[in-house]
């Protein structure tokens, strides 16, 4: 099999992957901070994550993957306050949503999803090593990182003004062009109510970024395979992340493959929880939309490639999606015996090695799906195969696509008898009722056929 490439930030290459110590492969995934529900943007970062960690198995690797959850920060603390709740109970609630909306959209479990607070002891050590080593410095409000006293600092982001910064930032987020001194550990103020713990160099709370650094390097050592996020991370997160392992450490690098998926926007430009233009998960399912054909709508487009939200393209994208799954159960229907795996069927393999091409890839399983020189089993056990990439979950939903429920199948009967009876008024409300319950009323010339919408698996 031709090897896995992946486009790595940090060289501006795709490049060949081999992991330091094979079959095995560490991972870090910046996971989310838990401070309100998730945007269906950040779930397209987690959805490239997973068919990251799918394409890896897939290449036969055993892959120790790592997503925190960061609960405790800035805005944690500030949204616990407003919801006048217990930092903890605050970011358990919000927590519980996320992997709500992981499941649904069948992304597998991470080997381990650290949370920030419970580090607390690791990164107090990290800062006191960073201290020892001349790049941590003391000041009124907390400790910060020089960023001069990092080798090459920025060249992640590729920043102009590397260096030259003497000015000093407390809060975790900024933007590019000020390159600063960037808060490790901020000191307890009363703002930050009863959030803090007790450090050798003062009590308070960790900074943002030495979260990541410390729980990556606790859970999967000092150098890792691959380390990702959105690209909105690349500064100053994982810039920072950088300076501070591998000051810490000495070694270099930090992370061998850096991966960034790009955005999804809506029409007006960023989807942000900050800027409070959010859709959630939970507004697709009210509006009919299966949470897999939303990541089958990812899928759609390759993960460096931004993507524009609208209504219209999801409800496209359904229809696509709701054809491949009915599809599979036909072919199914038609098989009589359990089908083989067609192997690298037109390179899906190669396909999918370079660079996660999902939109070849779905293109693939297309023309698979209608190539009669396959039996429908072959073609069947070779697209759910496929599926062990795409996690849309295939087997199942192209069984219970074809169940109909007997409320349904009463319902029609009914219907029926009305159109026997000729009593249009009643049939055309039978048929709005069944209709509105997520199936299509398909009239023959003989009998009338009922199928079932993914929308009524919602
Ligand atoms: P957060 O919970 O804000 O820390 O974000 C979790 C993940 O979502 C990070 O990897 C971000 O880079 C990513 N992210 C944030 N906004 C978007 C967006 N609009 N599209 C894609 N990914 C995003
Ligand atoms: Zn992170």
């Amino acid at each position: 099999m031709q090897s896995l490439k992946l486009f790595d930030t940090l060289s501006g290459e795709k490049k060949e992957f081999t992991p330091l110590s094979a079959p095995e492969v560490t991972m870090y995934n910046c996971g989310p901070t838990v401070y309100n529900y998730l945007h269906i943007g950040n779930l397209r970062t987690f959805v490239t994550n997973d068919i990251l960690r799918r394409t890896l198995e897939w290449n036969k690797y055993k892959v120790k993957q790592v997503m925190n959850i960061t609960d405790v920060d800035d805005k944690t603390i500030r949204g616990a306050q407003a919801e006048k709740e217990s930092l903890a109970d605050f970011t358990k609630k919000y927590e519980g949503f996320f992997l709500e909306d992981i499941k649904a959209l069948n992304i597998e479990m991470p080997w381990n999803m650290p949370h920030a607070t419970e580090y607390i002891t690791q990164i107090i050590s990290l800062i006191e090593k960073l201290i020892a080593s001349g790049a941590g410095y003391k000041t009124d409000d907390g400790i910060y990182f020089d960023v001069t006293k990092a080798k090459n600092y920025g060249a992640l982001s590729r920043l102009e003004k590397r260096t030259e910064t003497k000015s000093r930032i407390a809060k975790d987020e900024y933007d590019k062009e000020n390159p600063s001194d960037f808060a490790l550990w901020k000191f307890h103020k009363e703002e930050d109510g009863d959030v803090k713990w007790p450090a050798s160099f003062g009590e308070g709370r960790p900074g943002w970024h030495i979260e990541c650094s410390a729980m990556s390097q606790a859970l999967l050592g000092d150098t890792i395979d691959i380390h990702t996020g959105g690209i909105d991370l690349i500064f100053p997160h994982h810039t920072n992340e950088i300076a501070q392992s591998e000051t810490a450490t000495g070694k270099h690098p930090f992370v061998r493959y850096w991966l960034h998926g790009a955005f999804l926007n809506v029409a007006e430009g960023k989807m942000a929880k900050s800027a409070g233009n959010f859709i959630r998960l939970r507004d697709l399912k009210e509006k009919g939309i299966h949470p897999l054909s939303y990541r089958y709508w990812l899928l759609r487009a390759h993960y460096r490639t931004p993507v524009t939200f609208s209504w219209e393209v999801l409800q496209g994208a359904q229809t696509g999606f709701e054809n491949v799954v009915r599809k599979i159960a036909d072919l199914k229907s038609k098989s009589n015996s359990a089908g083989s795996v067609i192997p690298n069927f037109f390179h899906f393999d190669e396909i999918i090695n370079d660079d996660l091409d999902t939109p070849l890839g779905l293109g693939i399983l297309h023309g698979l799906l209608v190539n009669e020189s396959y039996t429908p089993a072959d073609r069947v056990a070779t697209a759910l195969s496929m599926d062990k990439i795409f996690g849309l979950n295939l087997s199942e939903l192209s069984e219970e696509i074809v169940k109909i429920p007997k409320e349904i199948l009463a319902l029609n009967e009914q219907r029926e008898i009305a159109r026997k009876e000729k009593d249009w008024k009643k049939s055309d409300e039978l048929r709005a009722e069944i209709e509105k319950l997520g199936y299509k009323v398909l009239d023959g010339a003989k009998e009338t056929t009922i199928e079932r919408n993914l929308s009524s698996l919602v």
